[in-house]
């Protein structure tokens, strides 16, 4: 089925049931009618012509990758840089992992300082191309913020769903860019559950529900950024956070399509997911060494942007680690916060508890032999410590209180507190 897209350029094919195959039209469905399994964005691949060359003069955010987007009305893009993040070579971290190649995909510098920048930018343009007359969310965190500022570029109104209980600090960044707080007397899923309802009701596009099939290609960027960094190569080994899995599929997605189109030649890349121990449906599963996903009643743990107790899309995130021979492995929150401060005291960068979770879980792997010193691993470290700043707050050392001269410098100097060289 080849869908008429009015004119314009037609990489999409259409949306295709992950479950039993059904076609649809590039429409606002999101689930298939058959099967209600998930649909996936679906590209007429024989009609992109794409080769290394072709990249040289392009935009440098998820845009450059726009036959591999699912948004056909170029007019349409809501683009605040998004992407093209730095592929931060780590030597001092690798040093103290015994690694020899070790770099971090370095997400915290996107626009509100996410990954989840790549996917709102796609799903708000794709809402515009859809004339919406709203879009919105049901998350508390980096996705309203996202999808906030996004919206704000183009003045389009913005309703982000939470449970009341939320405390309003999580909620401060999306406010900001403009977004209406709806609080709502119920749990997430309450929320959820009225954001799709309302979705249909007024014609709002839900990033994450009513045009979720759109929004997540844009997280497969980070594949397409990672090859082109090492020289139109994938690594050897790539590790990333897990919430509902859906980060993992795209990314291991975006790998496939890149060696599809012949830009990289080989594909021997193990992905591995990371959890935290107080939320690891996933790993747990993988360990288990079943594809049944048991959901987690109460996550807890410091790393809120993954403590996604019921997967979404486990069952296929395992699928892309054992199919590309990775590895499933949780960490615990002291795991967690200690590589938060490894990472920015070796290479500078400031994670949020996500992005401690990758680090945890390749110190982890090493240890255990999982991943040799041979090996050439990428890390996804997907958002900034600020966000999660009370949580880190408490974790750091104490400052020196010392009298304003020089004597009580030398007095702690003396004593090996800090030192003088
Ligand atoms: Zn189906």
């Amino acid at each position: 089925m080849v869908i008429q897209s009015i004119g314009r350029l037609e990489y999409i094919r259409g949306l295709k049931c992950r479950e039993c195959g059904r076609e649809y039209p590039p429409t606002k469905i999101y689930t298939c009618e058959e099967c209600f399994g998930p649909l996936d964005v679906t590209y007429n691949y024989d009609s992109i012509e794409l080769d290394r060359k072709s990249f040289e003069k392009r935009p440098k955010t998820v845009w450059r990758y726009f036959e591999l987007l699912p948004v056909q009305n170029k007019r349409k893009i809501v683009d605040l840089g998004a992407g093209y993040t730095i592929l931060h070579k780590c030597d001092r971290l690798a040093e103290v992992f015994g690694l020899r190649r070790l770099y971090i995909k370095n997400d915290t510098v996107n626009p509100t300082y996410s990954f989840k920048d790549r996917p709102a930018t796609v799903a708000v343009s794709k809402a515009l191309e859809f004339r919406a007359k709203a879009v919105g969310c049901a998350s508390t965190g980096n996705l309203a913020a996202a999808t906030a500022a996004h919206a704000a570029k183009v003045g389009l109104p913005c309703y982000v769903f939470i449970p009341a209980n939320i405390e309003l600090n999580k909620i401060l960044q999306a406010t900001i860019y403009g977004a209406r707080i709806v609080a709502v007397n119920g749990t997430y899923d309450d929320a959820n559950r009225l954001a799709a309802q309302a979705s249909e009701a007024y014609d709002w596009s839900f990033v994450n529900i009513n045009i979720r099939p759109y929004y997540v290609e844009g997280s497969k960027t980070l594949a397409f950024e990672i090859c082109e960094q090492l020289g139109w190569q994938a690594p050897d080994h790539v590790i990333v956070p897990m919430a509902s899995g859906a980060l993992l599929c795209a990314i291991w997605r975006g790998f496939k399509e890149f060696q599809r189109l012949n830009l990289i030649s080989d594909l021997k890349t193990r992905i591995t997911g990371a959890q935290p121990s107080g939320c690891s449906p996933i790993t747990n599963a993988y360990k288990d060494n079943t594809f049944d996903v048991k959901p987690i009643e109460h996550p807890s743990t410091i790393a809120k942007s993954l403590a996604i107790g019921d997967p979404g899309d486990g069952f296929y995130a395992l699928n892309a680690i054992r199919e590309s021979g990775g590895v499933g492995e949780s960490v615990t929150d002291i795991e967690i916060l200690n590589a938060i401060q490894l990472l920015a005291k070796t290479e500078g960068i400031f994670a949020e508890p996500a992005g401690g979770v990758t680090v945890a879980v390749l110190k982890k792997l090493v240890e255990l032999g999982e991943i040799s010193p041979d090996e050439e691993v990428v890390c996804c470290v997907t958002g900034n410590g600020f966000k999660a700043a009370e949580t880190i707050l408490d974790h750091i050392p104490e400052p020196f209180v010392i009298e304003p001269n020089l004597e009580s410098l030398e007095k702690i100097i003396r004593q090996g507190d800090i030192k003088n060289e």
